[in-house]
């Protein structure tokens, strides 16, 4: 996903994990806020609505599970993605018996990155389809509504993936994309592909746009990986 800073409120009480995850999740790309407590949390979230919560359980005062039952009752914030970090055993259990509508949880210890890969999935579900657009590159159109590739009023035929693929360069024109973020993007981590079929399927959209004088809009990146560009 490109972290286009998604914006992460981070609430936790203790510091050495809020700076490991803040570390990471920076790292990674996206936009973290932290907040110590739920009073905190609570007037973070009055100011601006992250695009993700990150809520640990046990907190000082009110805790994550009330903080988040609050949220979900309140209609500006009822659809916020919620993941609760909770400790092992009893708040595992209790979360279950819960049914307050978080999104999901995450056992302490966990590794950033599958709180990462967690993250993406749910981001993922959450996100609303693109706007209604066409996107352009030349004469190359690519209509998201109708699911139409055309190359001044040509239209192409292009496979499920390769129509991803393009679509995805297409909306992020001019920026390398390593074939693992490719895979990422386009195929969704739920599945396990190797990283040579990202090159398999950018010859073949290669080939359906070379008649048309676009292939070259897929440009190889040499020892990173591919970019669409118009500079050609
Ligand atoms: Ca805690």
């Amino acid at each position: 996903m490109s972290q286009n800073s998604v914006s992460v409120l981070l609430v936790e009480d203790e510091e050495a994990i809020r700076e490991m995850v803040n570390f990471s999740l920076t790292r990674a790309g996206f936009s973290v806020t932290e907040a110590a407590d739920a009073s905190v949390a609570q007037s973070l979230i009055g100011q601006q609505l992250p695009d993700i919560v990150l809520l640990d359980w046990m907190l000082p005062g009110i805790s994550g599970i009330d903080l988040a039952r609050r949220w979900r009752q309140d209609g500006r914030t009822q659809h916020v993605p919620i993941i609760m970090l909770t400790a092992r055993g009893e708040e595992e259990d209790k979360l279950r018996g819960f049914d307050i509508g978080v999104d999901d949880y995450i056992t302490k210890p966990f590794s950033t990155q599958e709180l990462i890969a967690r993250m993406k999935a749910i981001l993922r579900r959450h996100s609303k389809p693109d706007a209604d657009t066409v996107l352009v590159a030349r004469s190359l159109k690519l209509d998201t509504v109708g699911h139409r590739v055309s190359v001044d009023g040509d239209s192409l035929t292009l496979g499920p993936t390769e129509y991803r693929l393009l679509q995805f360069f297409m909306s992020h024109p001019e920026r390398v994309f390593t074939r693992s973020q490719l895979l990422d993007q386009v195929w969704g981590d739920d599945v396990y592909i190797e990283e040579r079929t990202v090159d398999v399927h950018i010859r073949r959209l290669r080939k359906l746009l070379e008649p048309y004088a676009c292939a070259k809009f897929v440009q190889t990146v040499r020892g990173a990986g591919y970019r669409f560009s118009q500079q050609v």
